[in-house]
């Protein structure tokens, strides 16, 4: 089977004053059509960043993400036309990314008008169309965003990403910002759509417990860097990097006799204009050795399937 995605050693650097600030220090995943994979990390981890960079809603720095096996980084202006309708975002603030004085109709017919795609009945007619997918009604099309809630405008952003027909969604922490009843539901509707559409899903979030549950796999990242990936299952049984464990004791489990002690992250995630020499992650890792400040961690399948870059899992450590 070959990937929808295939993101290639990908690094997105902001220049901050001359000094380099590494939001995407290296990033390489494969995301398989029809599948949805978590990307989860404490803000500021870079995940917005890889989202968009991946997407090329930002110029990436370096390396390179194929979209069905071509390189986005080099289209021609009409294959990258083509790349806007098939790969879309659905952005974590339904308020914010609504404009206020557009009627609800206009919001998801935008992409549409930008495209050139149907006008008059036929545009009427799939806004009616993308409402009820998203299970709004045709009725909504002539309102305004502060006439919904949280999670109605969470559905209009996402019938909005819908309206072209794409292949491949970022959704960049499409729950955080809702009501945490809201929360399931807006999730239950994106994994129907999947289903109903065929979509392939890259699911940014921080809340883990979410992620499970829409994630056939999950990679972790911590200061722009790519710690932990591993099906679902397999991360939340067996959890290797020390960052994952301290991200997933927070997470409460049904059982809570199995509830995992819980691990206290100590100090802020570093700057990423000075991170620290070797593993990101040592000033807060309660395992950290010598050899952790002076060499990087090297990515490695530690299980099939499932990978990690950690100094603990190494055969000669010190
Ligand atoms: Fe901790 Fe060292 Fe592993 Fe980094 S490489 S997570 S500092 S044990
Ligand atoms: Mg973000």
């Amino acid at each position: 089977e070959k990937p929808l995605v295939q993101i290639r050693n990908l690094k997105k650097y902001f220049n901050s004053g001359g000094v380099p600030l590494k939001a995407v220090n290296h990033l390489s995943l494969d995301i398989f059509q029809g599948e949805t994979v978590g990307l989860v990390g404490e803000s500021g981890c870079g995940k917005s960043t890889a989202g968009k960079t991946i997407i090329r809603l930002l110029e990436a720095t370096d390396g390179e993400v194929f979209f069905e096996g071509k390189n986005i980084f080099t289209l021609s202006v009409t294959e990258m036309k083509k790349l806007r309708r098939e790969v879309q975002i659905i952005f974590q603030d339904p308020y914010a990314s609504l404009n206020p004085r557009m009627r609800i109709e206009d919001i998801i017919a935008e992409p549409l008008d930008i495209h050139g795609v149907v006008k008059g009945k036929k545009r009427k007619e799939r806004v009616a169309e993308l409402l009820k997918l998203v299970g709004l009604t045709p009725e909504h099309a002539n309102r305004y965003p502060h006439e919904f809630s949280g999670g109605q405008r969470q559905r209009i952003g996402i019938a909005r990403a819908l309206a072209l027909n794409p292949k491949f969604i970022v959704c960049d922490e499409p729950i955080s910002a809702l009501d945490v009843s809201i929360q399931a539901q807006v999730v239950n509707l994106l994994k129907d759509l999947q289903e109903k559409l065929g979509l392939t899903y890259l699911f940014i979030a921080h809340d883990l417990s979410m992620v499970k549950y829409i994630s056939e796999r999950v990679l972790v990242m911590y200061l722009g860097n790519m710690v932990e990936l591993a099906d679902s299952d397999e991360l939340y049984r067996e959890p290797l990097h020390p960052y994952t464990q301290a991200l997933l004791s927070a997470v409460p489990v049904p059982d809570p006799s199995k509830q995992s002690e819980r691990i206290i992250l100590e100090g802020d995630v570093p700057s990423p204009m000075n991170p620290p020499s070797g593993c990101v992650f040592r000033t807060r890792c309660q395992h950290a050795m010598d050899i952790c400040a002076r060499e990087i961690p090297q990515w490695k399948e530690m299980k099939p399937k499932h990978y990690t870059a950690c100094h603990l899992y190494n055969e000669q450590k010190n």
